[in-house]
């Protein structure tokens, strides 16, 4: 059964206690005070005035940050989290690093390592519908050493990738959001960064089990959900680190959304430049 919303409704005739002028439309549940529709944020269910005060209280604790609980549902259960981004963002503002970059090395890396096996291997080729060969009668030595180096090449890249979006962002953020608020801008990207890897690894491994295509020009049939699936999961990283920004950071609303737009043209920018550079190195398929 679904449980009933509970209701946020102002009674009539009541104004805003920020904006006297303005008519209420919301009662928040944590201070009482009647809200106008500017003041209400309705996925914490919080006015702006106590989503600013405290805003971790207005989200569900990170699993990974529960003291109880096994590791491997606090572990699956704070990726699940990546699928409600607005709703968990304003947990993103407290200061401890640390469970974060741990969960960071449990998520993004080794999801980054394995998104380099089927684009990175050159002895071996991965055709449609699962199939490999074996490239130039490689040796289990040669092929192994060569899994290995592609998993490193592609954990270098995210490493670059990563940089290349936290370093514009955390500026940014540091420029707009109050001292306390600021740890929010790395502890959304080390929480969330595992879409991108994530994105990257289904995309290959999908392609690889679709039929192939009808003309070697075509796209293989269903490759437009395929694409679609890797914005998506690069959509959320986005989304999440907008909404923390807002609801977090306590950055404006529009501003919010210029502190990550930033950040992500020039992450675009720059992806010519580092698959060049992985190119270089001899390790680009
Ligand atoms: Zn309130
Ligand atoms: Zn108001």
């Amino acid at each position: 059964m679904v449980e009933p919303e509970p209701d946020h409704s102002a009674p009539d005739g009541s104004f805003c206690a920020e904006h006297h002028d303005r008519p209420a439309a919301f009662t928040c549940p944590r201070c009482g005070n009647y809200v106008c529709i500017f003041c209400w944020h309705a996925i914490a269910a919080r006015c702006e005035a106590c989503l600013t005060r405290d805003p971790a209280a207005a989200a569900p604790t990170i699993p990974w940050e529960r003291g109880q609980g096994s590791l491997p549902a606090r572990f699956f259960g704070t990726l699940q989290m990546a699928f409600r981004p607005v709703l968990t963002a304003p947990a993103f503002a407290q200061s401890e690093l640390g469970p974060a970059r741990s969960f960071f090395l449990c998520s993004a890396v080794p999801l980054a390592a394995l998104a380099g096996v089927i684009p990175l291997t050159k002895t071996l080729l991965f055709g449609s519908l699962g199939s490999v060969t074996v490239q130039h009668h490689a040796s289990g030595g040669a092929i192994a050493l060569d899994v290995v180096l592609a998993m490193l090449a592609q954990i270098a890249w995210f490493a670059l990738d990563l940089l290349a979006l936290a370093l514009p962002f955390n500026s940014l953020v540091r420029a707009y959001a109050a001292e306390p608020r600021r740890a929010a801008a790395m502890r959304v990207l080390f929480y969330r960064f595992w879409l991108s890897p994530a994105a990257q690894l289904l995309f290959f491994a999908l392609l690889w089990m679709l039929p192939p295509a009808a003309t070697p020009d075509a796209a293989p049939p269903f490759a437009e959900g395929v694409y679609f699936l890797r914005f998506f999961l690069n959509a959320l990283l986005f989304v999440a680190m907008r909404a923390t920004a807002r609801l977090a950071c306590g950055i404006g609303p529009l501003l919010s959304y210029a502190v990550v737009v930033v950040p992500f043209l020039l992450w675009n920018m720059i992806q010519p430049f580092i698959a060049l550079g992985i190119q270089r190195l001899g390790l680009g398929g």
